[in-house]
């Protein structure tokens, strides 16, 4: 079975300003690289719907939805700062929208085993957003909309999200810390932004904080120790991947070492645990990751181990 590649053309339409990193050219630098790599010919392209209200207050706040829906502009050139460094343009509300219900279609997609792996490649990102609150370039946290989805309408009691961005899934931690049917596992540089994730005591969140210049021994060794044996135990029914390439060396966002080797170590990781326990359904999120080359190259390569190779 080959993989469902989610995405939608309205995802580009989202723009924070000219120089902001989260920018729709990373969409285009991961389709530029899936064609080039001859991956584009071991998927299968997807739409994303729109998430609808009730998806979306799984996870959020009815009145945080309610002010991004008012929040966002009406003219072509206006931007509005929903925080310090993230902005609605007219576009925006859309994006979201399909972004959140990209991660709904994947998880129909697995659970109804169209195809046992889906990556959803959209912007913006949104593994920031808690539940009532956006941050860092996130309003609707994707990964979690696809999970409370999960959950609610396909009767599974176990998921597990996996979070490899180099920022801590702090969104992710709020909406679901203390909830025994999910197990939240991240890994971040630390201290580092957003500053939380390192103090969380919720038995259902396995956090690890890690330095900058972590390179992939450190991170494969922490992993090793501290995800492999809780998600092996957990038994997820659904692994979900919150997947941010911004740790890799040569993404200035943030101080990580990571090269394609190591994602696609975890990657490999992960879907040998879908395969143990989950029927090999995995969905994955895009989240962060903005030098469009290394994006590009690692998102081909993570697609690569998602399809599997048993
Ligand atoms: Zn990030």
């Amino acid at each position: 079975m080959n993989l469902a590649f989610i995405s939608h053309h309205e995802c580009q339409n989202h723009q924070m300003g000219v120089h902001h990193p989260e920018t729709p050219d990373r969409l285009h630098a991961i389709n530029d690289r899936l064609i080039a790599s001859g991956m584009e010919m071991l998927v299968t392209h997807y739409d994303a719907p729109i998430a609808t209200f009730e998806q979306l207050t799984r996870v959020h706040d009815p009145d945080y939805v309610r002010m991004i829906e008012e929040a966002a502009p009406k003219a072509d050139d206006e931007i509005t700062w929903i925080d310090g460094d993230t902005a609605m343009c007219r576009g925006t509300l859309q994006a979201a929208r399909r972004s959140a219900g990209a991660a709904i279609l994947a998880v129909d997609l697995v659970m109804g085993d169209k195809h046992h792996a889906a990556f959803c490649c959209v912007r913006p990102p949104g593994h920031h957003a808690e539940r009532a609150r956006s941050m860092g370039f996130c309003f609707f946290n994707n990964v979690a909309v696809g999970a409370a989805h999960a959950l609610a309408m396909h009767g599974l009691e176990r998921v597990a999200i996996v979070d490899f961005d180099v920022h801590h899934g702090n969104g992710t931690e709020d909406i679901f810390k203390g909830n025994e049917q999910v197990l939240f596992c991240s890994s971040f540089q630390h201290p580092f932004y957003p500053g939380t994730g390192a103090d969380c005591d919720a038995p259902n969140v396995v956090n690890i904080p890690l330095p900058e210049r972590t390179a992939g021994k450190e991170f494969k060794a922490a992993v090793e120790d501290g995800w492999l044996p809780r998600i092996d135990a957990f038994a997820p029914q659904l692994i979900m991947i919150s997947a941010g390439f911004d740790g890799h060396v040569e993404d200035d966002m943030a101080h990580f070492n990571l090269r394609e080797p190591d994602y696609a170590w975890i990657t490999r990781q992960l879907h040998d645990l879908a395969v143990k326990h989950a029927r090999e359904r995995i969905v994955s999120c895009l989240e962060g990751g903005y030098d469009l080359s290394a994006l590009g190259r690692c998102v081909s390569t993570h697609v690569d181990e998602l399809i599997g190779h048993a």
